[in-house]
């Protein structure tokens, strides 16, 4: 478990914690929100960790009772809530019977600490019946109670439960924050710590070996649409096309939809000016460079466009995949 100060990226949303904790006035219910991997939930056990320390001051110690019990997951004044599969329901969500224990454990003062904090991830999932019980907590939270939710979809919240949250905004990790993370906490160096930099799109959470080999995949599907036009390349395609087809996983073609609008973006991008700092696709570079001069700056443009839009409407009825296809032609035409 990480402290505050160890956590690589998301500078402002830290220095926000930081700051409450120095003044020792933390807000009753904060509400982390950002997209998934990018470090909500390991901020929310590193400030919560801060907040049970023995020590005080704007980071958690790491050492104390406190922190220790924190660390190994035995603190009696921390709760933990996911969204779960309860019974024969197919659905992960947080119901009624999570909340009701919610409200019996925050109910008593704190055992130990100087505070009792409860966790809930991905609140997004708590159903209507839950949310409504869960408002009243939030409406007249137990004293000495810091909770913390955090969410990948601020909008599905319900209106009365967002107004009475602190909003902590988290973001996707930079370039050179995520090639931190990748040679400091994943061990990786070179090439390798530069591929997971670039695929990872700044949400280390989602950088797990499997997750960048599928990345890894979905990228090879969208570089293959620039090859060069030949009889393989007609093969290629059509095998591609069958292999996307029997996943089943119709949000796979939009992941190659998007990673196929990427390397258009970096492809003007080489184009234009010939510098290689801002690239998606770092990790890729030469590749990117011996691809531009098949096409004219104007055909990538175009492609670009369309294929943006595509991915931007999520229009589920057309068949997405054709569409590459079409534009993978025009662009060779
Ligand atoms: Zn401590």
């Amino acid at each position: 478990m990480l402290k505050l100060s160890e956590i690589i990226g998301n500078g402002v949303a830290i220095r926000i914690l930081r700051s409450a904790l120095t003044q020792n006035k933390p807000a009753s219910a904060y509400l982390f929100a950002g997209p998934p991997g990018v470090g909500k939930r390991t901020t929310a056990y590193a400030f919560a960790m801060a907040l049970l320390c023995e020590k005080g001051g704007d980071d958690a110690c790491g050492v104390c009772g406190q922190c220790r019990k924190v660390m190994v997951g035995s603190h009696p004044d921390l709760t933990y809530v996911e969204p779960i599969v309860r019974d024969r329901k197919v659905k992960q969500e947080i119901d009624i019977e999570s909340i009701r224990e919610i409200i019996r454990k925050l109910s008593f003062r704190p055992y130990e600490g100087k505070r009792k904090i409860l966790i809930i991830d991905q609140v997004e999932k708590m159903n209507l019946v839950a949310s409504n019980a869960f408002l009243k907590t939030l409406e007249e939270p137990p004293g000495d109670t810091v909770i913390i939710l955090t969410t990948e979809n601020m909008s599905s919240l319900l209106l009365t439960i967002l107004s009475r949250l602190q909003k902590v905004r988290f973001m996707p990790l930079k370039f050179e924050e995520i090639l931190r993370f990748a040679t400091e906490r994943a061990g990786l160096h070179g090439e390798q710590a530069e591929a997971y930099a670039a695929l990872s799109k700044g949400a280390p959470g989602m950088m797990s070996e499997n997750a960048i080999e599928k990345e890894k995949e979905t990228r090879s599907f969208a570089l293959a649409l620039l090859g060069e036009r030949d009889a393989k390349w007609d093969a290629d395609i059509m095998k591609m096309a069958d292999k996307i087809d029997r996943s089943k996983e119709k949000a796979l073609v939009y992941k190659v939809l998007e990673s196929f609008v990427e390397l258009l973006a970096d492809l003007v991008k080489v184009k234009t000016k010939g510098k290689c700092d801002s690239l998606m696709n770092k990790d890729i570079v030469d590749e990117l460079f011996s691809i531009s001069p098949r096409f004219s700056r104007r055909k990538l443009l175009r492609a670009w466009d369309v294929s943006s839009e595509l991915v931007r409407t999520r229009r589920w009825n057309i068949n997405p995949f054709l569409i590459i296809s079409l534009l993978a032609l025009e662009l060779k035409r």
